[in-house]
């Protein structure tokens, strides 16, 4: 199976009717990069910096963060990366950060909350995202954003930086994508706003689904009483897909279904032409949809969202979907 899925590295990816799909991977460490060439990912559609800094005992330097951005974008070549800000917080305690104990660390003091209050962290991770791609194409992500006010203010923060290497006579990245993670469901009822404001957007899964069910993520016992392929849930799904086709802004999802075959599947049949996932899936994916009827899954998978009495799981539908085809 490996070696069939090897032999696929270098197939076009698209689907039986003709589809592209843009196959990512996600990573957070340099050990990962030889990943790139072995998946035959298109790019990092998500690079987790916060793991720099879970790994470290002390916060890492200004210029080791820049040296890790600058190995990863040369790894990656002419393929693109999304760089992630700092995800920390919460669950993602880093021992050098004081930190007041919090009752529920998932809703809590973490992420964007975090850095904009902290601009001394952010500000020293986005002036080395900017100087390690010098000349080069860059994509800047942040995490768990709730609400429109957080991308301005990183929007100007980064506006600042830009000016600030300008004036010492750096040359600024060949071009420059503001992008934001769609994992607060406060963010399904301003879709058009924050099209409007973003270069591109791409979904967490993991959290969005957390705090769409209010399920902790890390608990089996509540987790699992819930469907990622819950009617309910893909509706939220095709809703920012389509938010994205109706604004020109390309629409990922980089959670943990992005690597689930079936999935995988059914967000193609959503609308979604681009997902990053754990390297070792890329091959799974692209095994299945090769031979995915695109336009047909759409159909039979919009007649079932469509239908306002349907709100159970669409998987029993999205398997036998795939035993037919
Ligand atoms: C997610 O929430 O789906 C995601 C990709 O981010 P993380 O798993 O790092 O929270
Ligand atoms: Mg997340």
């Amino acid at each position: 199976r490996q070696q069939r899925y090897r032999s696929l590295r270098e197939e076009p990816s698209r689907t039986l009717d003709g589809t592209a799909i843009g196959l990512q991977m996600n990573a957070g460490l340099l050990v990962d990069l030889p990943q790139l060439a072995e998946s035959g990912a298109e790019g990092i559609g998500l690079f987790r910096t916060e793991l720099q800094f879970m790994v470290a005992s002390t916060m890492p330097r200004a210029s080791d963060q820049e040296r890790l951005y600058r190995a990863v974008l040369e790894a990656a070549g002419e393929r693109p990366v999304t760089f992630r800000t700092l995800d920390v917080g919460g669950d993602k305690l880093l021992p050098y950060l004081s930190h007041t104990p919090e009752e529920n660390p998932a809703l809590g003091y973490r992420a964007m909350r975090l850095a904009l209050d902290r601009p001394g962290l952010l500000r020293t991770q986005i002036r080395a995202l900017l100087k390690a791609a010098s000349g080069r194409q860059i994509r800047v992500m942040y995490p768990m954003v709730t609400d429109l006010s957080e991308v301005h203010a990183a929007r100007a923060l980064i506006s600042r930086e830009l000016k600030l290497l300008a004036r010492f006579g750096h040359e600024p990245p060949a071009s420059l994508k503001i992008g934001a993670m769609l994992e607060v469901p406060s963010l399904l009822y301003q879709l058009d706003p924050l099209m409007r404001e973003l270069d591109f957007v791409s979904i967490g899964s993991n959290d969005l689904f957390q705090f769409f069910f209010a399920v902790d993520r890390g608990n089996a016992n509540v987790a699992n009483r819930f469907d990622d392929l819950s009617v309910v849930f893909l509706r939220a799904l095709r809703d920012v897909a389509r938010a994205g086709h109706r604004h020109d802004v390309p629409v990922s999802l980089c959670g943990e279904m992005a690597g689930r075959p079936l999935s995988a599947m059914a967000l193609i049949g959503l609308g979604f032409r681009n997902i990053s996932m754990a390297p070792p899936s890329i091959g799974p994916v692209k095994a299945m949809l090769l031979g995915l009827d695109a336009d047909a899954l759409a159909r039979e998978l919009d007649a079932l969202l469509d239908d306002p009495s349907e709100a159970g799981s669409a998987r029993g539908v999205l398997q036998e979907f795939a035993e037919r085809h």
